[in-house]
């Protein structure tokens, strides 16, 4: 009898386990995004999929239920603070990302065809890996050494707007004889200096490659100390080291930077991802302009290169496995801020500035969908106008978005559109589905990579 008890057991653990898929996803994008908007609405999403546009659509409507699991996440996600703000009122946007943070979510279908009496309900577990893009900026430190990144910083300071941004820090940095003994108080100065130099090239010239990444995003578990260091703009690759010197130093510290840091956020981490969403902020820079726009090109190519899986075998020799992401979903967000028409060349700005380097990422081999998004809608239409309210203000304002292209001019130069600091719409509530833009295509994509 005890016997046969087990046996059944064991064909009904074996059957809970060929119906439970996992889908490793990764969400990023550079900070401000949209990434903490767009998890906490996908959650949501999926909590009230009863509900809204996925109600009606395959495979959701054989969805029986979705749990989002509050214990035994290692840091999750802060889904209840999110959650909190934008039900305020007045209504507030949720904190941004600064660290890694983690989502689980149970998914129960009900099977389909001609066996689905006979077939266990299909189960899905999406586990969702939030992450600062910027730590892949830093993905080009592992071909560098200490010397070499000197002299990249060395070259990108002389070129505006970041030798003006740098001010006088660019002088002290040269005036530093890299085989002088350091000063220690002196480098944690310059440490703070360099860091407030990448604070400023962020908000006011809206550069988006501000490396090192970590001095910005430095996450949870990293030794202040470790992060001491700084470029020494008159070190180059053949500077050599000797003890107790500012080369030494900073060397010693770039080293772990790059193999402890840069490298344990790929092993641990990137390398268990099978699906990647990408957020991006493209608006922002169009209204800031040229520059701006100029250099997110730069930092998706060097964010877009973790994906490259064509050339030659560059990432696997650089990160020592074989990446498994095959699907990556590229993502122009809020478009709720222009009008309806306009959000699909928002997107297609996007594409068109990233055009060469989305080539090489599906001839690797990667799927790319490419969809302009709101996680939440702040906006409504009303004629050619829409209406929103605004940050830090009652009421509401009426106003017309400025023009987007259809395509992006080579030359980068546009008329900016018309952007606000909007607030969340009000009456956000958990239990019911938030509005939108095309979320449940996404929600929608995400469930493809499953066998349902
Ligand atoms: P993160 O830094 O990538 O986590 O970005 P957040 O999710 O914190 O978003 C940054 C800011 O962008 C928010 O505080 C909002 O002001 C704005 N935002 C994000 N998503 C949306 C959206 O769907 N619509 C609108 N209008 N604004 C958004």
């Amino acid at each position: 009898q005890n016997k046969s008890a087990n046996w059944f057991k064991q064909v009904a653990q074996r059957a809970e386990t060929l119906g439970q898929q996992r889908l490793r996803v990764g969400v990023t994008g550079l900070s401000g995004a949209g990434k903490t908007t767009f998890i906490t609405s996908l959650i949501n999403q999926l909590e009230n999929h009863g509900k809204g546009l996925l109600a009606r659509r395959a495979p959701f409507d054989r969805l029986e239920s979705v749990r989002w699991q509050r214990e035994n996440v290692e840091q999750p996600f802060p889904y209840l603070d999110a959650l909190a703000a934008l039900s305020s009122v007045p209504a507030r946007w949720p904190d941004s990302t600064s660290d890694l943070s983690r989502v689980v979510i149970d998914l129960r279908f009900r099977p389909q065809g001609l066996l689905r009496k006979v077939q266990p309900v299909r189960q899905v577990r999406i586990d969702i890996l939030d992450y600062p893009g910027e730590w892949l900026l830093d993905l080009p430190l592992l071909q560098l050494d200490y010397g070499q990144w000197c002299e990249q910083m060395a070259q990108w300071l002389e070129q505006e707007p970041r030798r003006s941004l740098a001010g006088e820090l660019r002088q002290t940095l040269l005036n530093i004889d890299p085989a002088a003994p350091a000063d220690a108080a002196q480098l944690a100065a310059l440490k703070d200096a360099w860091t407030e130099f990448l604070l400023r090239c962020r908000r006011d010239a809206g550069l988006s490659r501000n490396q090192p990444a970590r001095f910005l995003q430095p996450g949870s578990g990293v030794a202040e100390q470790m992060l001491q260091f700084i470029p020494l703009l008159r070190a180059n690759r053949h500077s050599s080291e000797s003890d107790s010197s500012w080369f030494s130093v900073c060397a010693a510290r770039f080293n772990y930077y790059r193999d402890y840091l840069v490298r344990g956020f790929y092993d641990e981490h990137f390398r268990h991802l099978d699906q990647q969403v990408l957020l991006v902020d493209m608006l922002g820079p169009m209204d800031a302009g040229e520059a701006a726009l100029a250099d997110l090109r730069d930092a998706m190519e060097a964010v877009l290169s973790s994906f490259d899986y064509g050339r030659s075998g560059l990432l696997a020799r650089l990160l020592r496995f074989r990446p498994r992401i095959r699907r990556l979903a590229f993502c122009a967000t809020k478009v709720d801020k222009v009008s309806p028409e306009q959000q699909r060349s928002v997107q297609q700005c996007l594409e068109d500035l990233m055009l060469d380097r989305l080539a090489d990422v599906r001839h690797g081999g990667v799927e790319v969908l490419g969809l302009p998004l709101s996680a939440i809608r702040a906006t409504r239409q009303e004629g050619e106008n829409l209406v929103a309210g605004l940050e830090g203000q009652e009421g509401w304002v009426r106003y017309r978005p400025g023009s987007i292209p259809a395509h992006l001019p080579q030359s980068l130069q546009l008329n900016s559109p018309e952007l606000l600091p909007l607030r969340p719409p009000p009456g956000l509530h958990r239990s019911e589905p938030f509005p939108h833009y095309r979320m449940d295509d996404l929600v929608a994509w995400l469930i493809e990579g499953a066998q349902l």
